[in-house]
């Protein structure tokens, strides 16, 4: 294993070095060995006592210490400038079996000189959460932290219960987010700015080195890729729950998985987070929300784009006004893959507007329908999929409309079929099964968090798992809680 202290680097207010402590009896829950091997990690040696002193409390091999990152961050549109790894380390960087740089991170490994009230642990039920929808997203195919581990602590913590301790390891390609450079902005210290920046250049956006203002090119990069991230979650009816700027990666993956949730039946206000309680991070929200949140990088950036600070903020807002546009195409394009549709035709964003529309007013489980779509393609038979409208006729204009759509297409529907089973998901990680999950792991049986993780690596595959049901009335989860 080649482990690296590249961020560890940095001029020191970028972090806080730790000296952690070995947890009280800390045992592996779940493994990742595909993940492991990638990273170039021996599966056998991370169930070593050493890899178990790595895993657990971020004992490295080399004996170097692993770090607090220190960041600031909105949260629910409130500055908070000093925030930083309170309950989490930076263990530090491996090069993956690509030449890839990715960090190896630890959640709930103890109290950092951030946690400032808090105790620096992770109760296991959000630990195992987090493992559950990082791999899920993942084999979705959107860009995400991974999990590498998820452990007990043979500690307990106490939240609205108590509950045994947990720790996640995770995987990122980085963990600066918009915060990190709030941090700095916000305590005027441009220089600490720029030394972020080129950090982040080097190691994620190297082609922008080249580039004429290559800070310039980093916001146009991270909008970009934050556009296309968000657009993502929407086709998939993911809703992250807790947008603050502290939770917003510059390498434009998901991550910090607190109360996410995945939508059943559609609606565009619909909130799992008990603590958003005006629906701030509101699953239709979300572009918008992305959006404030670059507008936020942008102000800690300003000194760098131009030395006027009107022409910076002029260069800002031409920049952020792209997002829109990047939004609105993959968006666009991914529903008409998820409606089957290959050509590009005037009325497809129409036609993907009324189906909202009906799902909205008949509550049709946003999973369900597209694949339901997929399987009338093949069978010619539309039951299934109408059923789902609760008796909403309007739906079967929809169709018809749809069909004839289709029939425009210069593919057979063999070919569409096959296109729409691949981008529309049978399997998401529906919260009841999350929560069944987690609650047997509570009462120490792992067999259905096991069973839904493997389901879950192959979302597009049929199966007959019964994973795919949305929950019946008693099974719905109505609020999911930080309480890590
Ligand atoms: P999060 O809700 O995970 O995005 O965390 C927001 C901030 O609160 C971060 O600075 C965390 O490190 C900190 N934090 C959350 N839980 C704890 C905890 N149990 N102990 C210390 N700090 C925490
Ligand atoms: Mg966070
Ligand atoms: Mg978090």
């Amino acid at each position: 294993m080649q482990l690296s202290s590249i961020y560890a680097s940095l001029p020191s207010q970028f972090f806080a070095p730790l000296s952690p402590a070995p947890l009280h009896n800390p045992k592996i829950v779940a493994l990742n060995e595909p993940l492991a091997l990638e990273l170039g990690l021996d599966p056998d040696w991370l169930r070593s006592p050493a890899g178990l002193a790595f895993l657990s409390y971020g004992a490295r091999p080399d004996g170097v210490a692993p770090v607090a990152m220190a960041y600031a961050g909105h949260q629910f549109g409130h500055f908070v400038p000093s925030l930083g790894d309170g309950r989490a380390m930076l263990v530090g960087e491996v090069t993956d079996r690509s030449g890839r740089l990715r960090d190896i991170h630890l959640k709930g490994s103890g109290p950092t000189p951030f946690s400032r009230r808090g105790d620096g642990r992770a109760a296991l039920g959000p630990v195992l959460r987090e493992y559950i929808v990082s791999e899920a997203m993942h084999a979705l195919g959107i860009p995400t932290t991974r999990a590498l581990a998820a452990l007990t602590t043979g500690e307990n913590v106490t939240r609205e219960t108590v509950q045994p301790g947990g720790v996640i390891v995770r995987v990122a390609s980085s963990h600066v987010r918009v915060g990190t450079f709030q941090y700095f902005a916000a305590q005027g210290d441009t220089q600490s700015v720029r030394t972020l920046a080129d950090h982040v250049i080097g190691r994620l956006y190297p082609e922008l080195k080249e580039a004429e203002n290559p800070y310039l090119g980093l916001l146009e990069a991270v909008t970009a890729r934050q556009a296309e991230l968000v657009a993502r979650w929407m086709l998939i009816g993911f809703i992250h729950g807790v947008m603050n700027t502290d939770n917003m990666s510059i390498a434009g993956e998901t991550i910090d998985f607190g109360p996410c949730a995945f939508l059943d039946a559609y609606d565009p206000a619909k909130v799992f987070s008990f603590i958003d309680q005006n629906g701030r991070y509101a699953y239709g929200n979300q572009p918008d929300m992305a959006l404030w949140n670059l507008g936020r990088l942008a102000e800690a950036l300003l000194p760098l784009l131009d030395s006027d600070r009107e022409r910076a903020v002029e260069k800002a807002r031409s920049l952020l006004m792209r997002f829109d546009g990047r939004f609105n195409t993959v968006y666009l394009d991914g529903w008409r893959r998820k409606l089957g549709l290959a050509l590009e035709q005037d009325g497809d964003a129409r036609l993907a507007g009324r189906l909202l529309t009906a799902m909205q007013r008949g509550e049709a489980d946003f999973t369900l329908t597209f694949r339901r779509l997929g399987d009338a393609v093949r069978s010619g038979r539309t039951e299934d999929f109408v059923t789902l409208f609760g008796g909403n006729a309007k739906i079967e204009n929809w169709l018809r409309d749809w069909q004839a759509r289709l029939d425009r297409e210069e593919r057979s529907a063999e070919a569409c079929y096959a296109d729409m089973q691949a981008t529309n998901p049978r399997l998401i990680p529906r919260n009841h099964r999350i929560e069944e999950a987690i609650q047997s792991a509570l009462m120490g049986n792992y067999a259905p968090f096991q069973r839904l993780n493997t389901a879950l690596a192959h979302p597009f595959d049929d199966g007959s798992e019964g994973l795919d049901a949305p929950p019946s009335p008693h099974e719905a989860v109505r609020n999911t809680f930080c309480g890590t």
